[in-house]
């Protein structure tokens, strides 16, 4: 099964827009002769009008960091889907480990926000890893069982095909320290067999599953030639020009 590359870069809370929008321009750029794989930036919320304007004729795609579920309402601090869409946002990231440790962001508020991305047409890019301890403690897959389980629940089948999972150890995220490559694909075989038993085998090979913590143009042609690494999610290394356009350009 020939899944379709992603490389996503997630900018967190940095950039001013005009700094964003002098990124992205270098980005439209590099990512012009990319024919064979997905590209994705996820800029700041207020950065993306600005961003959508320098992407409307570019093949890269344009991403959030975050989402709620509802339409409009009382959710003072959030971002609707709906609002997304309106400047062209095609995919969002949920349950990164930052929302999820910093922000308390539970598995079930998590999966509010995935199920709001998909009833609005959104593409979710779960994202779920392992802190430090728990790797030590030796739960590193039931964790991520769980957290795969619970972001997913109510995801029927046929939304299923478009939600693309991270897997981002916690412990390698930002840190410098990237999982080896024979981790990084024992984690994400796992969670490709935690999906082929919640729905059937073939979606699961069907599902896109990125790698993220510490990517950068030295690990990302190992890692992209395991098997069950579909992509990249790149914190650190997106914000650098040179460095996100050769991981674009990953071998
Ligand atoms: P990093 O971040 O590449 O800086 O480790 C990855 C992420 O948080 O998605």
């Amino acid at each position: 099964m020939e899944r379709r590359p992603l490389i996503a870069g997630n900018w967190k809370m940095h950039l001013t827009s005009d700094q964003a929008v002098a990124l992205a321009r270098t980005i439209a750029d590099a990512a012009s002769d990319v024919a064979d794989r997905d590209v994705m930036i996820a800029p700041a919320f207020t950065s993306l009008p600005a961003v959508a304007e320098v992407l409307a004729d570019s093949p890269v795609l344009l991403g959030a960091q975050n989402v709620a579920w509802e339409e409009q309402g009382a959710f003072t601090g959030e971002v609707s889907p709906v609002m997304l869409r309106e400047f062209g946002v095609s995919l969002v990231i949920v349950g990164h480990s930052e929302r999820r440790h910093i922000f308390g962001e539970t598995d079930d508020l998590i999966n509010r926000r995935l199920c709001g991305a998909l009833r609005f047409g959104l593409v979710p890019i779960l994202c779920v890893g392992e802190t430090l301890e728990d790797r030590e403690d030796g739960i590193t897959m039931q964790i991520l069982e769980q957290q795969v389980r619970s972001g997913l629940a109510g995801v029927e089948a046929g939304d299923m095909a478009r939600v693309v999972i991270a897997y981002e150890p916690v412990w390698a995220i930002g840190t410098g320290k990237t999982a080896s490559k024979e981790q990084a694909q024992e984690a994400h075989r796992f969670i490709r067999s935690v999906v082929g038993n919640l729905y059937e085998k073939k979606l699961a090979q069907q599902v896109r599953i990125l790698y993220g913590g510490s990517v950068k143009p030295e690990n990302v042609d190992s890692l992209m030639a395991e098997p069950d690494i579909d992509g990249a999610l790149v914190g650190g290394a997106a914000l650098k020009s040179e460095s996100f356009a050769r991981i674009i350009h990953f071998i």
